[in-house]
Formats: structure tokens, C-alpha cells, sequence
């Protein structure tokens, strides 16, 4: 006790007898040195002049290099902001935009939101001041409906851009298209080391600036045998290297929070059984849900003595750098949407990864240092089960809202849209069937009520229709539901160690009706308790996560008040359940499933589909229901469910369904019987 009290004196004294400010000289120093020593700094100049020169220039360079700090802040020196314009700066993930704009706030001194700033959807951390602002792709998209020619920006970077995300290859299009009646405005497509050629040629053959890098030699490990369980192999690999290895940070590539979350477990409790025979293992999660100040630990350097590790999805593959790392552990797997035109179905699947994703994920072990990368599948495998590249998500996903987006921007022909890979032609017609049968476009294909459908892109991916706040006048629960799902299944808390409690908690908010008037219900109750002040607790107690709960309050905040410049008024159905489910049915009538034999089949195609255990329906079996999502873990589960009638369809979508879909065969044979067994039993 006595020499750790002495510690804890002697650093008190330490930190009294240095000055504050020259602390703070010295971290700016430094900083201003890291700036100055990353790969990209030698060819400032060039890259400046390059710039000047031309119109559009493909930048491409070892992730690393500096090219997301770097490159805004060089323009911003050479004066590229002079006369209040902006330096606008895309990324894919949400995280990466925060994360670098706090970076690159730090490296300028000033408070994040200010000059430097970003803003991601339902987040909007810029102000007037604003002039660096980092955002998401998808972001960008948005603000070509109110400013279609950009023109406050003199420069837009896209980073990241060998992504290829949906977001990023409309965006390419887009931007194409006005830097033609733009000449003042700058392009720049930043991307890792892959696909350069192919970006230069999309864009009139634009030349590509080559930031040379300094990678370090990796050595590369296969399993000889596949891994029968992925998450363990991880962790026994990880305690392996912090026993036998040198020092050096390690980073473990999983495909999602609940991997990533159970990986973290695992390890800290087995550091926890060998106490003392291990030297500090430091484990650090880094997922798009993280709160940000957990987000920003693995940032912070390393104690002496001491190994990072973190866990990660391919978000550190290339957006994300990380100094000090020297192991990386690959299990070869990421999730990817993958969407099946013939059924409509969109599904979030883990599947092998690219060689290409391999290769960039290696690629982090050799930064700093000569590396090692443990890839956790045969070398075989890698070979031949891997594809060399990953396909554009544009060729894997539901275009629905994405047409939307053109249409709205007055882009009607979208077969000769300048796309970079197009769409499957049969994804892009589906997409238009199902606005229609939205109504959102009429039969010639056009915009109809351009006011909602306004309302519906800058209000939520999901089509929450028109029709759904109109004719059940249950706009204000809808708002509140379209927030609780908007935080991603994240709002009940269930601990492992604690699950019995959780879920206990969990069925005390059920309600008939299904998961959507659940969600209701939680977000109501929470609110009749924060009047008395107590909503943390209330949270705590209830197994709430507190902080999804304010999320969903700040989005629905920002919901009614789009809802308000729309000068849409809010209506409430006091809470009653018929409403709110023909609302939700309105919006996602081909989304119903319907029990038959054994389980459930969707409508329209026949698949089969499971409702997701964590559902308020999981045991009552409904005999119509729509759900908000599917994902495909184990099985095609269903999320988020809520209990129809049959009747409902054919009242909201007359043009999608007809009578002899929807007959109930089974009710024919039994009629009430079942119904009255499941009354007597409710
Ligand atoms: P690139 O975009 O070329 O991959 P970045 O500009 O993102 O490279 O990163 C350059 C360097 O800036 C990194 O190597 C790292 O040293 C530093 N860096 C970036 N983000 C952070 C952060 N959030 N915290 C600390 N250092 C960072
Ligand atoms: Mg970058």
C-alpha cells in the first residue's frame, strides 16, 4: 500500500511542477512533428501543384499515408477556403468521419465543430464556422437535394473510394456530372492501393497521384487445417502472441459488434484466470455502435510493458489507422449485404472475404514495423475459395431509395445513369416495382407528391409511405417507432452474466401487437419517468440502454422537425394498436410473412423465414406478420415483427397483392378454433 500511495504522490508532484501550458507546447510540438513525419508530407507541393493543375485527380496511397488528415488541411493552406467556401471530405463509415475530424481538429487546435467538423446521418456536429467537414457518403447524396451544384465546396474529396459503396459509386456519377458545369470545383478520389486505373478511366482518364508508401515486410501464416470456431481460434492466437512474442500491438479482424463483444469477453476473462503470469493485455473494441469516447481509446498509445489489442470490424482494414500495430489475426470473414433480386430479399450475410480485403488487412501488421499476419484459414483456401475482389455494393443491394434520390434530383432515365459498374438491370426494375406499388412514382415512373418523398429520404432509409401518418393518423407513435429502430437493436441491454434479469425486464414492456408497439411502449414509459427526473436509473433498472435511448430521442427530435418544415402536422392515435400496425403495414406490405406448415413463408416468394428469438412474437405465432428486417445468421430470421390481418393488404396495397394470395388456407379447415385456444390460453 505504501509504495502505491508513494506512486500516486510522486506523480501528483510530477504533473504540479511542469506547467500546464508548456504540456500542452509539447503535445502541439509533437503533433505538428507526427504531421510532418507521415509519408504524404515530402510531396505536398507536388501534390498542391497537381492539383492546381488539374480538374480531377485520383490520389492513391498505403493506408497510413496521411491522405485523410493530410490532404483537407493542405488545401486548406494553400487557401482553398478563401471567400467562406468549404472542403468537403466523404467517408463510408460513420465512425471514420467522427473519428478524423477529431483528429484532424486536435492537429489544427480548434474544438470539433467549428472550423473542422462532420456530419453523419442524425448527427450534425458542423456550425457556420464550419470549413473542413468531414461526412459520410451517404450525407453528401442528401445535400445535393437542397444544393444540386455543391456550390459552396472548391473541393470535394472522396475518400476511401475503392469501397465502392452505393453511396460512393452514385456519388461518382453525380459529381462527374457537375464538375463539367463547375470548373472551379475540385475533385479529388482518394483510395488505398487498389482499383486506381479504373477510377482515372471512370473519370475521363484523370491522372493518378502515387504517394509512395512505406510498408514494412509481413510475414504471412496459414492454418493448416480450416478453423472449426473462428472466435476462439482469435483468442487462443492472441494469448499465444502476448506470450511468446516480442513486443507490439495486436488487431483482431471480426465481422460485427456481437463478435467483437463476445471476443473481448472471452479474452479478459481468461487474462483474468492467469492474474499475474501474464504481463497487461489491454483489450479495446472498435465497432460502428461503440460510444465514441470508448471509440477514441484505441487511439491512446500503449503503456510500457503493456499490449494493445483490438478488436475490430473491417473498419481498420483501410479507414482507420492504428500506430503500433505488429500482429494481425485474420479469420478471413466479413459481413456483406447480399440481395436476391428474384425474391426482393436483402440480407446481412458473414461471408470469406476478398483476397484483396486479406491483403489490405495484412498490410496493417507492417506500418511501423516488420509484421506478422496469422490468417486463420488454409492457404488453400485462400486461393481458392476467396474471391480476388469484393463486388460494388451497388451489385449486392435493394436500390429502392437510391432511385428515389436520382428521381428527386430530376434524374429520370436511370438505365443510362453514369454509373462506374451498373446495377443488375433486373435489381434496378424491381426497385422501380416497388416504388410504384409504394406509390411513390406513377405508372409513367415519376415522382408523385415530391413533398413525402422528400420526407421519406431525409427521414430514414425505411419507406415509413405516405398513407401511414395521413389515413391513421398516428404520425407522432410513428415517429417515435421509426427512431427506436433506427438505433439498431440496440436499445434492450442483456448482459451475459445477467440474462436471466434482462430478459425478465424485457417482458415486462411486452404488449400485444408485436415488436413495433413494444418499442412504442418502452419509449412511452421512458418518458412518463424522466418527468420525475429519474430516467437513468430508470434505464439501469429496466436493462435499457440509456445511451440508444437518447439516441432515439434525438433522432425523433430531429424527425418531427423535418415533419415540420414539411408543415406536416402531427397527429397521435393515443396509442392504439390497429392503427400503428396498418400504419407500419402501409409502408411494408411486401415484407409480410405468413405461417404455414412448420414456420413461415413470405408472401410474395415462398421463402421460408424464422421469427427471430429475441421477438415479443417469438412464441405466439401469429398468422400474418410484417417484419422490418431480415438477417441471415444461423437461419433467415425475421427482426422486428409485428402481427397483421390478412384484410389489412388488400386495403393498403390493392395493386400488390390480390385476394387469392392472401386466402388462408388453414383458417378454412379450423375456423376460430385456433383463435380461441390461443384466447383462452393469452
Ligand atoms: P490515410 O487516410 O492515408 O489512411 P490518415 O490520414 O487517416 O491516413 O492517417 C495518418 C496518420 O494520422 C496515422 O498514421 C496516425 O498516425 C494519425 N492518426 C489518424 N487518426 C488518428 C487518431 N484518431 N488519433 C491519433 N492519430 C491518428
Ligand atoms: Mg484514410
Amino acid at each position: 500500500h505504501t509504495e502505491c500511495y508513494n506512486n500516486l504522490v510522486s506523480s501528483y508532484f510530477l504533473q504540479e511542477s511542469e506547467p500546464q501550458l508548456s504540456q500542452a507546447e509539447k503535445q502541439k510540438q509533437s503533433i505538428q512533428e507526427v504531421r510532418r513525419s507521415l509519408p504524404i508530407f515530402p510531396y505536398r507541393e507536388d501534390l498542391l501543384a497537381a492539383i492546381r493543375e488539374h480538374q480531377i485527380l485520383v490520389i492513391e496511397g498505403e493506408t497510413g499515408s496521411g491522405k485523410t488528415t493530410q490532404i483537407p488541411q493542405y488545401l486548406l493552406e494553400d487557401g482553398y477556403t478563401e471567400g467562406g467556401m468549404k472542403i468537403g471530405c466523404t467517408q463510408p463509415r460513420r465512425v471514420a468521419a467522427m473519428s478524423v475530424a477529431a483528429r484532424v481538429a486536435q492537429e489544427m487546435s480548434v474544438k470539433l465543430g467549428n472550423e473542422v467538423g462532420y456530419s453523419i446521418r442524425f448527427e450534425d456536429c458542423t456550425s457556420e464556422r464550419t470549413i473542413l467537414k468531414y461526412m459520410t457518403d451517404g450525407m453528401l447524396l442528401r445535400e445535393f437535394l437542397t444544393e444540386p451544384d455543391l456550390a459552396s465546396y472548391s473541393v470535394i474529396i472522396i475518400d476511401e473510394a475503392h469501397e465502392r459503396t452505393l453511396h460512393t459509386d452514385i456519388l461518382f456519377g453525380l459529381i462527374k456530372d457537375i464538375a463539367r458545369f463547375r470548373p472551379d470545383l475540385k475533385v479529388l478520389v482518394a483510395s488505398a492501393t487498389l482499383d486506381t486505373e479504373r477510377f482515372s478511366c471512370f473519370f475521363d482518364d484523370a491522372p493518378v497521384f502515387r504517394i509512395p508508401g512505406r510498408r514494412f515486410p509481413v510475414d504471412i501464416y496459414y492454418t493448416k487445417a480450416p478453423e472449426a470456431d473462428y472466435l476462439e481460434a482469435c483468442v487462443v492466437s492472441v494469448l499465444q502472441i502476448h506470450v511468446t512474442q516480442p513486443a507490439g500491438d495486436v488487431l483482431v479482424f471480426l465481422t460485427g459488434q456481437e463478435e467483437i463483444e463476445a471476443c473481448c469477453e472471452l479474452l479478459q476473462e481468461r487474462c483474468r484466470r492467469l492474474g499475474s503470469k501474464i504481463s497487461e493485455l489491454l483489450v479495446l473494441p472498435i465497432y460502428a455502435n461503440l460510444p465514441s469516447d470508448m471509440q477514441a481509446k484505441i487511439f491512446n498509445p500503449t503503456p510500457p510493458g503493456a499490449r494493445k489489442v483490438v478488436v475490430a470490424t473491417n473498419i481498420a482494414e483501410t479507414s482507420l489507422t492504428i500506430d503500433g500495430i505488429i500482429y494481425v489475426i485474420d479469420p478471413g470473414f466479413c459481413k456483406q449485404k447480399s440481395y436476391n433480386a428474384r425474391t426482393g430479399m436483402e440480407s446481412l450475410i458473414v461471408t470469406p472475404c476478398s483476397r484483396a480485403s486479406a491483403n489490405q488487412r495484412a498490410g496493417r501488421a507492417g506500418r511501423v514495423a516488420a509484421g506478422k499476419c496469422f490468417r486463420l484459414y488454409t492457404a488453400w483456401a485462400f486461393k481458392h475459395e476467396m474471391e480476388e475482389t469484393t463486388v460494388p455494393e451497388i451489385q449486392r443491394t435493394n436500390l429502392g431509395n437510391v432511385v428515389l434520390l436520382l428521381k428527386s434530383l430530376g434524374i429520370n432515365d436511370l438505365i443510362h445513369f453514369d454509373f462506374m459498374d451498373p446495377p443488375p438491370h433486373e435489381t434496378l426494375v424491381l426497385a422501380l416495382e416497388q416504388l410504384y406499388a409504394l406509390g411513390a412514382l406513377n405508372h409513367l415512373g415519376e415522382l408523385t407528391k415530391l413533398k413525402w418523398n422528400f420526407c421519406y429520404l431525409l427521414i430514414t432509409d425505411y419507406p415509413l409511405s405516405d398513407v401511414v401518418t395521413v389515413i391513421y393518423k398516428c404520425s407522432e407513435e410513428i415517429l417515435t417507432i421509426a427512431a427506436m429502430l433506427s438505433v439498431n437493436n440496440s436499445i434492450f441491454y442483456r448482459p451475459k452474466d445477467k440474462v436471466v434479469h434482462a430478459d425478465n425486464a424485457r417482458m415486462n414492456f411486452v404488449v400485444p401487437g408485436g415488436d413495433h408497439i413494444v418499442l412504442l411502449n418502452v419509449y412511452t414509459q421512458r418518458l412518463a419517468f424522466k418527468v420525475n427526473g429519474y430516467s437513468t436509473q430508470w434505464c439501469f433498472e429496466n436493462f435499457i440502454q440509456f445511451r440508444s435511448m437518447k439516441r432515439a430521442r434525438d433522432v425523433r427530435d430531429q424527425l418531427e422537425g423535418l415533419m415540420d418544415r414539411i408543415e406536416v402536422e402531427l397527429c397521435s392515435c393515443n396509442g392504439e394498436s390497429v392503427p400503428i400496425r396498418k400504419a407500419v403495414t402501409a409502408g411494408y406490405f411486401y415484407n409480410t410473412a405468413r405461417l404455414s406448415k412448420g414456420g413461415y413463408k413470405t408472401v410474395k416468394h415462398q421463402q421460408t423465414v424464422y421469427v427471430h428469438p429475441n421477438s415479443s412474437l417469438f412464441e405466439e405465432q401469429p398468422r400474418w406478420m410484417i417484419y422490418h428486417e431480415l438477417v441471415f445468421t444461423t437461419k433467415e430470421f425475421m427482426r422486428q415483427v409485428i402481427e397483421i390481418e390478412s384484410g389489412w393488404l388488400l386495403e393498403v396495397a390493392p395493386h400488390y397483392y390480390k385476394n387469392k394470395e392472401l386466402e388462408d388456407s388453414s383458417s378454412k379447415k379450423m375456423p376460430r378454433k385456433q383463435g380461441k385456444a390461443r384466447e383462452e390460453l393469452g
